[in-house]
C-alpha cells in the first residue's frame, strides 16, 4: 500500500482520498485539536493504520493503530515454535 499523502507547501491542500491527499509539510497549533479520521482502516505490511487530517489546515499523517491480525498470528507461531525448541533442549 503506497502512501497517498504528498507534502507540498506550494500547492493548496487537497483531500482526494483514497487517491491523493495534499498536506502542508508541517503541523500547526490547530492540528492538536482538529485531526479527524479520513477513510477506513488500512493495512501496510504488518500494521493497521488510518489517515488523520486536520480540519483547519489540511495537515495529514498516517496514524498507526496496531499490528495486523495476520502479523500477530505469525509472531505467535514463531514464539510457540521457539518455546517448543527450548523445551526440547531441557
Ligand atoms: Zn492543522
Amino acid at each position: 500500500m503506497a502512501n497517498i499523502v504528498e507534502y507540498d507547501e506550494r500547492r493548496a491542500t487537497l483531500n482526494a482520498y483514497p487517491d491523493r491527499i495534499i498536506s502542508p509539510p508541517n503541523p500547526s497549533e490547530c492540528c492538536f485539536s482538529g485531526m479527524e479520521q479520513v477513510g477506513d482502516v488500512e493495512e501496510d505490511g504488518s500494521w493497521l493504520f488510518i489517515y488523520k487530517r486536520c480540519r483547519a489546515c489540511g495537515y495529514t499523517v498516517r496514524h498507526f493503530l496496531m499490528m495486523s491480525p495476520k502479523a500477530m498470528g505469525t509472531i505467535r507461531a514463531d514464539l510457540l515454535r521457539s518455546m517448543q525448541v527450548k523445551h526440547g533442549q531441557n
